[in-house]
């Protein structure tokens, strides 16, 4: 195989799937995994835990005085497993719950904020070889990526996979219907907001899994792999 190392984004809506696809390329090509909507969470949960949102209002001015503080790092664990980390503290429970999940678009939709996380991904991809999933990876964050997809699947269909994975984390509260109200309005915001809405890129190769395995998906994710680095 052509050894060239290449750049590979994967955009899509909330809750497709997009980091399981992606951790699993990664791992299997030996290529770095990034996932870009930790970092929003993080920022998110540094906004909750500094009582800078209120409703739907972010205290954008005080944020952005603290945004030089919110430092975020991405550490592997004992099982190898990549862990999103704030300020020196492992949050990589904390940033997946509801109370975030509910926070996160707005705080995706700041300029401010989408501009510091932008610089940091380009930096964390300049040398190639990585896996970045995200909403605006190929459009913005790496338009010249050699390999791009655009991941989407039924909202319902995407609810029910987010709602089982939070039983299985010990979430008892959360109901299948405010899942499924939370996907939505992530789809709406992050579709409809001024800053790097989430749309596909003209060069992004569609994939919608409704009705995909996981192996399937994997599989057809790895041939493309393929496919693209002969042509390098
Ligand atoms: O991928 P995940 O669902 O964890 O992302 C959480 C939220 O972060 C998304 O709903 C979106 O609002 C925001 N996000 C973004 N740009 C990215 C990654 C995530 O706006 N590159």
């Amino acid at each position: 195989m052509n050894n060239k190392r290449i750049t590979i984004a994967i955009d899509g809506h909330s809750s497709c799937g997009k980091s399981t696809m992606a951790k699993a390329l990664a791992k299997r090509i030996g290529y770095a995994y990034i996932d870009t909507g930790a970092m929003y969470r993080a920022v998110t949960l540094y906004c909750l835990e500094h009582d800078m949102i209120k409703g739907d209002e972010v205290n954008k001015p005080r944020l952005r005085r603290h945004m030089p503080k919110i430092e975020i790092t991405f550490k592997v664990n004992n099982e190898g497993k990549s862990e999103t980390w704030l300020n020196g503290k492992n949050v990589e429970q904390e940033i997946r719950g509801m109370e975030v999940s509910s926070k996160v678009s707005l705080i995706a939709a700041i300029g401010f904020v989408r501009r510091a996380m932008v610089a940091q991904q380009q930096v964390m991809g300049k040398e190639k070889g990585i896996v970045m999933d995200g909403r605006d990876i190929g459009t913005v964050v790496f338009p010249d990526a050699e390999l791009k997809f655009f991941v989407t699947a039924s909202a319902q269909v995407r609810a029910e996979r987010r709602f089982k994975e939070l039983q299985a984390k010990g979430d008892t509260t959360t109901t299948l219907e405010q899942v499924l109200a939370n996907v939505e309005e992530r789809d709406r915001i992050d579709s409809t907001r001024k800053e790097s809405p989430l749309r596909q890129a003209p060069d992004a190769l569609l994939l919608d899994n409704s009705n995909l395995t996981i192996e399937q998906q994997n599989e057809w994710l790895y041939n493309e792999f393929l496919k693209r680095v002969k042509q390098q």
